[in-house]
């Protein structure tokens, strides 16, 4: 595993990114000693003088710390903390909080496409984002067109005169294509789209979306920066075009992420680099050694050199988390009942990015549009956790052999 030790030089730091994961957004100085920011809970800001409200001034985000806070939905130094750790991770303008993955993923796309509009978006999207799609955006009057996540610049010849967003999220949810980003945001942006990115699965650490021509990259920090299944957040990272037009977006919806949430995944980022790097390193034992079981087809994990993307994996990427799945050979549906059952320490749920393992079954046919997935046998989605790797192999060899005999 390459360490990550790339240096940027966003701001005024040069400080090598998990450095600055650690120091950012804290000051001790201001706080008593303590090592943390405390916790600012508040609807109303006061303020001194008639003057002082007469003319007060629009906040504008971390970089005016301690400045003018004018409301609690507008600004608190807890929400500054945050901010200014994400705004940095991703080298970005500004970053607005969110109550959820979800709400960062509707909120990013009412910033940038209207009534009237047309928008590009991978079929092998988050399933959610393609019900908002179907179902808010379309009531809106946008239309969304969906497209093969391997187009690459191919993406060209799907452009209209009024597309205005390409919305895209790699590796794919669920069967994990990796999208040509820096091919697709070239096209898009001599287009005059924006371009969006679902960043959730590589986090800042490994994949820099704005270093790859994306305007919005968005998180669900309900993942790997809470890491411990605890919270819920989101958050969207703009680069300085799209920064207004984004925090307009978000003064104006009135979502905000609730202080101690703010606290949970502030607390859980701090020690996200050493997280991931274990995740990814389990992940890739446990679906090189699933590669060798006689009852697996096929393992999706870009970083295996079986994977179709891996060279361009390697290319965008510097790293993988925990994330992958597997096609099984065809399973009677009670053999693959037992199986999935029979599994202990992989608990059946979705929400991954946790300390532990989970499983959950999937079938994509039943909603893609612009491809086709064929499975030959069931397929199962595993967030590889921090447990004893002998363990979770273990249990899942206990359930193929159960499975066997069922
Ligand atoms: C989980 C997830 C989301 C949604 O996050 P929530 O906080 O659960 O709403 C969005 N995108 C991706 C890729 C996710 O994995």
């Amino acid at each position: 595993m390459p360490p990550i030790d790339k240096n940027f030089e966003d701001g005024e730091s040069t400080l090598r990114l998990e450095t600055r994961l650690l120091h950012e957004g804290r000051n001790p100085d201001e706080q008593h000693g303590f090592i943390n920011p405390p916790i600012v809970r508040g609807s109303t800001v006061l303020y001194p003088t008639l003057e002082a409200i007469q003319k007060r001034e629009r906040y504008t985000g971390f970089r005016d710390k301690g400045a003018s806070y004018a409301y609690g939905l507008r600004g608190s130094p807890t929400m500054d903390a945050l901010d200014e750790v994400l705004t940095n991770l991703d080298g970005g303008q500004g970053t607005v909080l969110l109550p959820s993955g979800l709400a960062a993923v509707t909120l990013s796309l009412m910033t940038a496409v209207s009534s009237g509009d047309h928008l590009l978006m991978t079929d092998s999207v988050y399933q959610p984002t393609r019900i908002f799609c179907e179902g808010t955006l379309k009531r809106m009057g946008v239309e969304t067109t969906y497209h093969d996540p391997r187009i690459g610049a191919g993406i060209s010849e799907l452009l209209r005169p009024n597309t205005k967003a390409v919305f895209t999220e790699s590796p794919g949810s669920q069967t994990f294509e990796i999208q040509n980003i820096d091919a697709i945001a070239e096209v898009a942006k001599n287009h005059g789209a924006c371009v969006i990115m679902d960043n959730t699965w590589a986090t800042p650490l490994f994949f820099r979306p704005l270093d790859h021509g994306v305007d919005l990259a968005l998180y669900a920090g309900t993942k790997y920066f809470g890491g411990h299944s605890d919270v819920l957040s989101g958050s969207i990272t703009a680069n300085k075009e799209w920064w207004m037009r984004l925090r307009d977006t978000h003064d104006e919806i009135g979502m905000a992420l609730a202080p101690d949430d703010i606290f949970l995944t502030l607390r859980g980022i701090r020690t996200m680099t050493v997280r991931v790097m274990e995740h990814e390193r389990q992940a890739i034992e446990l679906a090189t050694w699933l590669e060798t079981r006689p009852e697996v087809s096929r393992v999706l994990h870009p970083a295996l050199p079986s994977h179709p993307d891996h060279d361009l994996f390697n290319e965008q990427f510097t790293g993988s988390t925990g994330l992958f799945s597997i096609v099984l050979k065809p399973m009677e549906k009670q053999a693959f009942s037992t199986f999935m059952n029979t599994l202990k320490l992989f608990g059946m749920g979705y929400s991954w990015g946790g300390f532990e393992s989970l499983a959950v079954p999937f079938d994509c046919r039943t909603y893609r549009t612009a491809t086709t997935f064929d499975a030959e046998g069931p397929c199962v989605r595993f967030h590889a956790g921090l447990e004893h790797m002998d363990d979770l192999k273990e249990d899942i060899a206990h359930a193929f052999h159960q499975a066997a005999k069922a």
